[in-house]
């Protein structure tokens, strides 16, 4: 049925349509970005859907964020209809929790285990180094953290690495402890971490050959997009999934609350021995950024070895950006030494130019682009075609402050940012202690949330009287009058008992009862209202409470959307998908906003017009690479993948000076600059504008490219920085001759108020925030920290020491 006119392979190239046809056990897709690889996957899931070749619950597809699997799911569902429902098209994350929910009890959790984000874990290492007094070896919590999460990525467990850690060294020995006891905690909380749910799925499939085997036999087609960014646990969590069933007992339908139904392909032969599942993985070893995180390009270059007869496609013409673009991205990551050369082309036409910026300040810079976005607006790029990316979070502010102020209206991609908020993790505690009672670290966190003047002492008493009585912490919490306080605290500890009673009885109906969706704000609603939490809010005169109030609003706002979205989820169902978003999964999807997000946030996407903001050296690279093996090249890979976003318009910019942290730096443009094609940036402003007015040109790193006006021939007036505009140029000269320009301000990392005498009550000036008034003093010494009230650039901290400060 594969005719010509076949609407599923219209207008393929050659290459994609092997990709999307090819029948054997393992393809690989090797190609750079925008080149329709994301395409080529779902084309190909649609295909199999269509010919029948397999049922939609044998599809499992792997995205790298919830958004990509939304928007694949779609995508399928608009060229095959509604059968696309069916399958499994997630994260790995996602997957992993589905596997785990349903085999949970195999290994001693239950199926409402509770999913620790970062932060959770974070707090309970804390407490564990703390209890370990491990900070005498030089263990801080963060260290700890990541280097468990790493052995994890490597499959390596607590016990693992104890018969493998040299025990003669004390420090070695403290780490095994930690581990050993974090591992512990985890499962007395019937809780994972992240790094978990890839993991424990692995070991189950290993420790359960059976639990694997039904699996095995389910899925018959694993697709993975993104594949240079997966890790070896997850390299390995495919490898389970596509080897042959090992066990040749027949294939049992599943009929578990309709999550899985096992229906065997219409043409499989019943007798035959099964093989495995067959994989499709499509990358781009140019954009793998998550090494720091485990990712093993290796996955790609081994998978020939490791998949023997595997297929391999290339594909080569880019169906995304303008040959402009798409020349500065292949100049930019031909830099890169161990790197197969591509030849990645376009015949979108050359396209404009690439537009260059530089500011004097971060606020500078971002006056340029919410102008541009207007501009470009008016030219006819709605704002949802547009997006602003940055190496880091903290350079989203700046950006803030002016979008807010030229009304640009924006969203910030990472909506990781609203669950970290302490409101909303409270609010997530009192679900979790209702729906997992087990999680101590929640009834912990709610104990005196708000304050009901439990404090410590309590807390330990409940602790202890929970471990004499071996019952849980939450069950502890039932007799308030063997705790030994006195009859207040009772009365407290037995309210807030009674309230997640309440709440209990909406979203687990001792009934057995399944509650309906609705449930879940229903329950979310009486927690906050009975337990105080909104009343004490609400009675403050704080205006931070008055958005933390707002915020739960919104909270309870997502849970009455999931009750639209999932008409059966339960409780558990809306904790997994809260626990689940990513960086990449913005709270509302609002259509007429410009998107702001780092540049990790942005791979997979595209858009009309890009600004890459902070071409700087410290920024991209970013400082905290240069001493990483590889860390270099893969800030490169990071900026390739930010350049390769833009469809038609791309803008870098940066700053000569940027403020953080009460700290003015004098920054350098990105090393990655001077590997573009000077002839592909229009600099509206370059650096050469404002560093090297007048002075004699020069040749910059001996290239070409970099030829240096002098002032001579210029002149078009003065912009609207009352600098004197020059003709276009393309100097990328160290800005650090920019010193002599800022005689006060721009003081490298010099700046020193010695012994500044400040007190609350006191104005001062700063030279980016105006004037304001001292609100508090706080620290000691060079740590000593004014918290300032700012006439109109608002609330601030700032280091006495090196802010730019004046007392008035
Ligand atoms: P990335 O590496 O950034 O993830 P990719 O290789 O996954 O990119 P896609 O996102 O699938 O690339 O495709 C890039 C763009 O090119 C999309 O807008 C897609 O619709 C378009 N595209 C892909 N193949 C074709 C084609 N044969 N004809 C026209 N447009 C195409
Ligand atoms: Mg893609």
């Amino acid at each position: 049925s594969s005719d010509g006119q076949d609407e599923l392979l219209a207008g393929l190239n050659p290459q994609q349509l092997e990709a999307v046809t090819y029948r054997g056990s393992a393809l690989l897709i090797v190609a750079g970005a925008g080149s329709g690889k994301t395409s080529v996957l779902t084309r190909r899931i649609a295909l199999l859907l269509r010919e029948r070749e397999a049922w939609p619950s044998q599809i499992l597809a792997i995205t790298f964020t919830n958004k990509a699997a939304g928007e694949m799911r779609e995508r399928v569902a608009g060229l095959v209809g509604d059968v696309a429902r069916g399958m499994w098209i997630s994260t790995f994350h996602s997957a992993c929790v589905r596997i785990l929910r349903r085999e949970a009890e195999q290994f001693g959790f239950t199926k409402s285990f509770t999913i620790y984000d970062s932060g959770d874990s974070r707090a309970l290492i804390k407490r564990l180094v703390k209890e370990h007094e491990a900070d005498a070896y030089g263990f801080t919590p963060g260290a700890v953290q990541s280097r468990i999460s790493k052995l994890k990525n490597e499959l390596t467990d607590a016990e693992g690495y104890a018969r493998q850690a040299n025990m003669s060294d004390p420090a070695e020995r403290k780490f095994v402890d930690i581990f050993g006891d974090y591992q512990r905690a985890l499962q007395k909380a019937n809780a994972f971490d992240f790094d978990d749910l890839i993991a424990q799925t692995v070991f189950l499939f290993r420790a359960f050959p059976k639990v694997a085997d039904t699996y095995r036999r389910r899925f018959r087609h694993v697709l993975v997009d993104e594949y240079q960014d997966t890790n070896h646990a997850q390299y390995s969590l495919i490898h389970e999934l596509t080897r042959p069933p090992s066990t040749d007992s027949a294939p049992e339908p599943y009929a578990s609350n309709g999550m899985m139904i096992f229906e065997p392909a219409p043409e499989a032969e019943p007798d035959a021995p099964m093989t495995g599942a067959s994989l499709t993985v499509v990358g781009d070893s140019d954009q793998s950024i998550y090494a720091f995180r485990g990712a093993d390009i290796r996955n790609i270059s081994e998978f020939e070895r490791d998949f023997p007869g595997a297929r391999v496609v290339l594909l080569e013409q880019n169906y995304r950006s303008t040959q402009n673009i798409l020349s500065a991205a292949n100049a930019v990551i031909g830099n890169n030494f161990d790197r197969k050369a591509k030849n990645l082309w376009s015949d979108r036409g050359a396209g404009d130019r690439i537009v260059g910026f530089t500011g004097y300040s971060q606020h500078d810079e971002a006056q340029f682009v919410a102008d541009e976005v207007e501009s470009l607006r008016r030219s006819g790029i709605p704002y949802s075609e547009m997006a602003v990316f940055y190496r880091t979070n903290s350079q989203s502010r700046a950006l803030e402050e002016i979008f807010i102020r030229s009304a640009v209206p924006y969203k910030i991609m990472g909506g990781t940012k609203f669950y970290e908020r302490a409101e909303i993790k409270d609010a997530l505690a009192y679900l979790v202690a209702v729906a997992n009672p087990a999680d101590e670290m929640a009834v912990r966190r709610i104990l005196n949330k708000p304050r009901r003047g439990i404090g410590d002492v309590t807390e330990t008493s409940i602790a202890r009287f929970a471990v004499d009585a071996g019952i849980s912490f939450r069950d502890a919490l039932r007799s308030p009058g063997a705790l030994g306080v006195g009859p207040k605290i009772q009365a407290a500890i037995a309210r807030l008992d009674a309230v997640l009673d309440e709440a209990s009885a909406i979203l687990l109906p001792p009934s057995g009862e399944v509650p309906p969706a609705t449930s879940v704000a229903e329950g979310l609603t009486v927690l906050l209202n009975k337990s105080g939490y909104f009343e004490t809010l609400r009675a403050s005169r704080d205006p931070q409470d008055e958005a933390r109030l707002e915020n739960l609003d919104e909270f309870i706002a997502v849970a009455r959307d999931f009750a639209r979205n999932n008409p059966d989820g339960s409780i558990v169902d809306f904790l997994t998908e809260v626990a689940l978003v990513s960086d990449a999964d913005d709270l509302d999807d609002e259509s007429g906003t410009v998107s702001l997000m780092t540049m990790h946030t942005a791979k997979g996407l595209e858009y009309d017009a890009v600004f890459v903001t902070g071409v700087e050296e410290d920024l991209i690279p970013h400082r905290i690479s240069a001493g990483e093996p590889g860390g270099p090249q893969e800030e490169r890979r990071l900026f390739y993948v930010g350049l390769t976003r833009a469809r038609k318009r791309l803008h870098l910019s940066l700053a000569m000076t940027r403020a953080q942290f009460g700290e003015v730096t004098v920054a350098m443009p990105s090393r990655f600059l001077q590997e573009i094609p000077a002839e592909l940036i229009d600099w509206r402003q370059s650096p050469g504008d404002v560093n090297s007015r007048g002075r004699q040109s020069a040749a910059v790193n001996g290239r070409p490219g970099f030829q240096k006006y002098g002032g001579q021939g210029a002149s078009t007036g003065r912009d609207r920085f009352g600098v004197q505009a020059l003709p276009k140029r393309d100097s990328l000269k160290p800005l650090s001759t920019a010193m002599d320009r800022f005689p006060n301000k721009v003081t490298g990392k010099v700046r020193d108020n010695g012994d500044l005498e400040l007190t609350a009550g006191d104005r001062i000036r700063h030279d980016d925030f105006g004037e304001g008034r001292i609100e508090a003093v706080t620290g000691e010494g060079a740590k000593r920290i004014a918290h300032v009230r700012f006439d109109t650039a608002g609330q601030k901290k700032l280091l006495i020491k090196i802010a730019p400060i004046s007392k008035l």
